[in-house]
């Protein structure tokens, strides 16, 4: 209580010094400017103190201090240096302020932009897995992929033996088809068999607010697959940064084009034996830049479709283990056709979960499955 009255005081106390300041202390008297210039000509005048709106001044002699506008005329100091007056020049509160506020802007100007390149192309953006310790076996049905997928692990284990047969690296493989059938995973399970390095990325790793982050990303993930050769970089959403390029000079299609370019530069900057296979992932090649898939580049394409019956078979029996269910896995494959990879493991995991808050509700009668797959 004591302390917030002394608070009081105080600011009571610098109120009053301020007001007395501003209105009450005697202000100089006003000469006309028209006066001051003649005084000034005839050498009467002895000094002058130069703000950004008036100007002070004394007579030869005299301490009494007068006052005059500021006509703010490139040749003023000049005109007084010529007629012999002493001159001082004061800088405005407002003027100090103003450079204060320049040179803070400046400061916070590039502390932003450290800033965001520092957070925005930080050198971990991309982090590289050593060993995914994925294999293909892991992968359920999509035999005929599985065995080009394989070859391709081959090469990249013994690239000499291919390039003494004429066979090179593709730099490039596309892999398409719906999400949630497994391009990732086929894209893990290749750097898991072949013992390379993996280094996956995602289109929205590429997108930023600021302009020219997203090439500058691309450089860095390329930069960084030199470093941690053999190596796969695999690029998911790959549409969302590879689409045409479109010189239609609005922002978004300018950062686009630049990203699609830096890309090309890229992949046009290793050979087929620097160790590096770069993996995209697309839901549509069509959307696609065809630069991009241009052989040399993107040279092979795959599709992931969707699992066929005996796919899903297995993946069901694959989601169900360790699960007590009573249905058979056939009857639920014919229903689940058109179903990806994803989407039955979900409804999987959601029927075991149904069940079992079934099972709370009614406390008798076993958890099944099959009664949650019902209710699904
Ligand atoms: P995409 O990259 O095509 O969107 P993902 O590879 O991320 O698909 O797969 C989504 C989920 O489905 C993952 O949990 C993955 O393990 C599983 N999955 C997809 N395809 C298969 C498959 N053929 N065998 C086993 N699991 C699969």
């Amino acid at each position: 209580m004591k302390n917030k009255i002394f608070s009081a005081i105080i600011l009571a106390a610098l109120i009053c010094a301020g007001s007395y300041f501003l209105f009450f202390q005697k202000k100089p008297a006003f000469v006309p400017y028209r006066t001051f210039y003649s005084e000034v000509s005839d050498g009467k005048i002895s000094e002058a103190t130069i703000s950004s709106d008036k100007i002070n001044f004394k007579y030869n002699g005299g301490e009494t201090v007068f006052s005059t506008e500021n006509p703010d005329s490139p040749a003023l100091k000049e005109f007084l240096l010529l007629n012999s007056v002493k001159i001082t020049e004061e800088q405005d509160f407002s003027e100090i302020i103003s450079t204060v506020l320049d040179v803070l802007f400046y400061v916070i100007f590039f502390a932003v932009i450290i800033f965001a390149f520092r957070k925005f192309i930080s050198p971990n953006t991309f982090k590289t897995v050593h060993r995914t310790g994925v294999k293909f076996s892991d992968i359920v049905g999509m035999e005929n992929l599985k065995k080009d997928m394989m070859q391709i692990a081959d090469i990249m284990k013994n690239p000499a033996a291919y390039r003494a047969k004429g066979i090179r690296m593709p730099k490039g493989i596309l892999l398409e088809g719906a999400p949630g059938n497994g391009k990732t995973l086929f894209a893990r399970a290749l750097a898991g068999e072949a013992k390379v390095n993996f280094i996956p990325a995602k289109a929205t790793d590429f997108e930023s607010m600021f302009m020219a982050i997203g090439p500058a990303k691309v450089k860095l993930l390329f930069a960084k697959a030199r470093k941690r050769t053999p190596c796969i970089v695999f690029i998911d959403e790959f549409d969302g940064i590879g689409t045409k390029r479109n010189y239609s000079g609005s922002a978004i299609e300018t950062e686009n084009t630049r990203i699609v370019t830096a890309l090309l530069n890229e992949l046009d900057g290793f050979t087929p034996h620097d160790g590096i296979l770069v993996l995209a992932a697309t839901n549509s090649r069509d959307a696609l830049d065809e630069a991009l898939i241009r052989p040399g580049r993107f040279d092979a394409k795959y599709t992931v479709p969707y699992p066929d019956f005996e796919s899903r078979e297995k993946l069901i029996e694959k989601y169900s283990a360790g699960k007590n269910y009573s249905f058979d896995p056939k009857i639920l494959a014919k229903n689940f056709s058109g179903f990806s990879c994803a989407q039955i493991e979900s409804v999987i995991n959601r029927a075991a979960l149904v069940a079992s808050q079934q099972l709370e509700m009614r406390k008798n009668r076993g958890s099944r499955i099959f009664f949650g797959l019902l209710l699904y």
